[in-house]
């Protein structure tokens, strides 16, 4: 092969990991490595970026560097655009391949992948890209979308090299120590995360190990209270985010745990309900990767337009602060602000009230949470983000109400009482809404609503004002004509594996609810 013996480039990443990295396997094979890693600042200042973002990213590059240093390859941290980059290994190389997994991320990052490719072609540089994701590129319809899934997941997984060589003069793109990476402060939002998830792969490994060998039993029926799903969720997402383990690997592991569980119906099902999210996981990314303005414009066209869009309107500033004085929502926002996590049914409640309940539009509440979630993986945030705000017109309305959720999800009070201290003190009923504590024993609880919490905006009476025009908005034949073709470019074409099949149901026919409090809101 003519590329043989010249200079192998490993651009890493969403994928901190050496098992399981088929770049690094294909450049090792075919000449002398450079891994590098690049800080790139017009990234980091992007509205949906956070430190918290940026240290789980060091986590994982330190162990990252460790994992290469075992292989005798260094990491190199270059601080700077890949275009600068592309142009100085240009400089002092001449010629040199460039391998990296292919990425589904914002919208800077796509057209920083189209000015990638467009200098390589005019550089005539190959950029060898792997699928690590089950996500395929240009897709304009979804038949067989499952098959090509499982064939990837399916797959052997990548070895890391035996005998890899370093590239000689790689000194010059390493620009940042490893040690010092923690100590960047990168992110547009610096808001500290005291109780942030560490990141890198020992700590991924560590949480995998410890939920199929214990916490995963208990994981279905779990998964919509707030504290139960802290301890028994995988909470694996920011390390599928950044790819400290890959999703192939988890798949493969996760199969072979379930032979093992296979007589115990408690441990099957959690595992059933597990697997049908690792391909969620893909699901969802592919609809970015089809549809890149579903991060910035609504999707269906009948549902534009609406929705107050003022980034400095009180009710956004209070929904962000957590002080909207609604208490299961105020102590999510205050939770996830602390910890940069929360469980599904608490974000899709959160986002359902900024957008139903107060009347905002998705799209600063989508950011703030983006923000705000370790996690934060583009392809799963925005198209959630639409699906949970009515904006798709495709899935049923689903309207999470707050009091039904802490009712349900939080039956005594103790996730407000923790997050929400000024509720601590009083009986459950009034926790949840203390705005109706009667005046007759507010000075025995020592609480006056309105002074030591806020009162809330009538979110009732704001959502189904909303929920009624986006019911007749999505009505006219018009809106179900573009409604079908979103269906069709978009949706699932069968059931997500591990689930069980249900009827396919069309968009007519489709039960519009208020304040419905069904499984986790899936489209397929
Ligand atoms: C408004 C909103 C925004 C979201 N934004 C993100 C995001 O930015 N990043 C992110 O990883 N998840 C996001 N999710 C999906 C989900 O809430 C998280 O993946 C999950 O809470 C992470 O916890 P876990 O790892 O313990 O999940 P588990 O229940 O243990 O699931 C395992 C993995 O499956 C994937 N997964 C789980 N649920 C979903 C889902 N509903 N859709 C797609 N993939 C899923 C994730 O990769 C997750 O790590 C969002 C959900 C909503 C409603």
């Amino acid at each position: 092969m003519a590329e043989d013996r010249i200079v192998q480039v490993v651009w890493f990443k969403r994928d901190l990991r050496i098992h399981d990295h088929q770049p690094l396997q294909q450049a090792a094979a075919h000449g002398p490595v450079l891994p590098v890693f690049a800080i790139e600042p017009e990234q980091w200042q992007t509205p949906d970026s956070a430190l918290r973002h940026w240290q789980f990213a060091a986590d994982g590059l330190i162990d990252l560097a460790e994992a290469l240093a075992g292989l005798d390859l260094p990491l190199c941290c270059w601080q700077g655009s890949v275009l600068a980059l592309l142009d100085a290994l240009k400089a002092c190389y001449g010629d040199f391949a460039l391998h990296s997994h292919q990425e589904t991320g914002n919208a800077w990052s796509h057209a920083r992948d189209d000015a990638v490719a467009a200098w390589c072609q005019t550089n005539a540089v190959s950029w060898h890209q792997s699928r690590q994701h089950g996500v395929i590129r240009g897709l304009t319809q979804r038949q067989q979308w499952e098959t090509q899934w499982e064939t990837l997941m399916a797959a052997a997984t990548c070895p890391a090299p035996a005998n890899a060589e370093p590239a000689s003069g790689w000194e010059a793109f390493h620009h940042v120590s490893i040690a010092s990476l923690p100590a960047l402060t990168l992110g547009y939002d610096q808001t500290p995360c005291t109780q942030r998830q560490p990141g890198g792969r020992q700590a991924g490994r560590g949480l995998w190990r410890s939920f199929v060998q214990h916490r995963g039993r208990r994981y279905r029926g779990s998964l919509s209270n707030p504290l139960l799903a802290w301890e028994f969720g995988s909470r694996l997402s920011p390390h599928l985010a950044w790819g400290t383990l890959s999703l192939r690997e988890v798949v493969q592991s996760l199969r072979r745990q379930r032979q093992k569980h296979q007589h115990d119906p408690r441990w099957s099902a959690s595992l059933r309900a597990f697997t049908s999210r690792l391909y969620w996981h893909c699901h969802f990314i592919q609809k970015l990767e089809s549809q890149p303005d579903m991060e910035y414009r609504t999707l269906h066209p009948a549902l534009r337009g609406l929705r107050e869009r003022d980034p400095k309107h009180p009710h956004l500033l209070a929904w962000q602060q957590g002080q909207t004085g609604v208490p299961l929502v105020d102590a999510c926002m205050r939770s996830l602000i602390a910890t940069g996590w929360l469980n599904f049914r608490m974000r899709a409640m959160l986002i359902s009230f900024a957008t139903f309940g107060l009347g905002l539009h998705w799209r600063e509440p989508a950011l703030h949470l983006a923000r705000l979630f370790t996690d934060y993986e583009p392809g799963i945030h925005y198209p959630q983000i639409q699906m949970q705000s009515g904006a798709t017109g495709t899935n049923a309305l689903r309207v999470y109400n707050p009091l039904k959720q802490a009712e349900d999800n939080d039956p005594k009070g103790d996730f407000i009482a923790h997050w929400v201290p000024e509720l601590a003190a009083l009986p459950l009923e009034w926790r949840r809404k203390p705005w109706a504590l009667p005046t007759s024993l507010r000075q025995h609880f020592g609480f006056q609503p309105g002074s030591d919490y806020p009162l809330p905006h009538d979110f009732e009476r704001e959502a189904r004002h909303w929920k009624d025009c986006l019911y007749q908005l999505r009505r006219t034949p018009q809106a179900r004509q573009q409604s079908q073709a979103l269906l069709g470019k978009l949706a699932s074409q069968s059931s997500a594996p591990g689930r069980k099949r249900s009827k396919r149901r069309t968009v007519s026919s489709r039960q519009l609810t208020l304040f419905v409090d069904g499984t986790p809101a899936s489209d397929s």
